[in-house]
């Protein structure tokens, strides 16, 4: 599994007055196995990008290769596309609508056509892998839930199809942070265990670095950067000249350097920040 963006153009609203460019001349890749973190302001194409790899949205131009086959070809079948990605909106939770969890999560699966056995093998493992309690979950109406687990639901509900990429749009956006650590946890194990290529839109700058292999910076509707978390947050000046951040602790030994301490600010986790500053002191 691969995936090639080539020269993606996106234009709402074309020819009218409120016509705007969300995409222009976008192009990167994205290897098997890899962990991609997109980063980037508001409203800098990042929702409008990740749509566009399940065919929700066309391009006005430009190209986008699943494994070799163009999916902005008319030509090619969604349905096929549909199976192998995997794309969780932001606030996902506002989208579920069936009377039970166990209904809601067997909905995608259904859709693809498995028979009734596969489906329930595939909800109970789907809720497990998002760390709920199936037996404790599975009849109970998924508005009576915490917002936390809503959201799970939401999310098991995408991996039930076993999506080879599976794309999360800020999955963690307004948790608090117990549920924000715990669904960071889902994620990453998600990664190991079902989807080989995984892409999250995450506004967390440290989620980003523990997680990402390569990172894309957005900044209104352009590629602004694209790296390893290493190569893309040694970059605070032009990050901050976009309304970006570095991870908060690498923004602390920065902090200090500029007040004079001889320090390499490079770091990327606590660990690193700690064996930094024993280093230095
Ligand atoms: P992000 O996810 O990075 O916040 P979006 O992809 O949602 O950014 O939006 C990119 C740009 O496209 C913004 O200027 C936004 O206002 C515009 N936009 C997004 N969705 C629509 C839409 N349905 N119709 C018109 N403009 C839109
Ligand atoms: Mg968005």
């Amino acid at each position: 599994m691969s995936i090639q963006v080539k020269n993606l153009k996106h234009v709402y609203s074309e020819g009218m007055p409120f016509e705007s460019v969300a995409l222009d001349d976008v192009s990167f890749e994205i290897n098997d196995g890899e962990f991609v973190g997109i980063i980037g302001h508001t409203g800098s194409g990042k929702s409008t990008l990740v749509q566009h790899f399940n065919g929700l949205l066309k391009p006005k131009s430009g190209a986008i290769m699943i494994s070799g086959v163009d999916i902005t070809n008319p030509a090619t079948s969604m349905r096929d596309i549909r199976k192998k990605i995997g794309l969780v909106f932001q606030y996902p939770e506002y989208q579920l609508f069936e009377e039970t969890v166990k209904q809601d999560v067997a909905f995608g699966p259904l859709n693809l056509g498995l028979d009734k056995e596969e489906v329930e093998v595939r909800v109970k493992e789907a809720i497990e892998l998002v760390g709920l309690d199936y037996e404790e979950v599975a009849e109970r109406s998924p508005f009576d839930l915490s917002g936390g687990q809503k959201r799970r639901v939401a999310i098991a509900g995408v991996i039930a199809m076993k999506p080879e990429v599976l794309i999360l749009d800020e999955p963690t956006a307004g948790l608090d942070p117990k549920a924000h650590k715990e669904l960071f946890e889902v994620i990453k194990k998600i990664h190991k265990e079902q989807s080989s290529i995984l892409i999250l839109v995450s506004h967390n700058m440290q989620d980003i670095a523990n997680l990402a292999d390569k990172i894309l910076v957005m900044e209104k509707g352009r590629l602004a950067m694209s790296g390893s978390p290493r190569e893309v947050f040694a970059r605070r000046e032009e990050l901050t000249a976009i309304g970006l951040s570095v991870p908060p602790i690498a923004e602390l030994l920065y902090q200090l350097r500029d007040k004079g301490f001889q320090i390499n600010p490079d770091v990327l986790s606590m660990d690193e920040a700690v064996e930094e500053l024993v280093k230095r002191l």
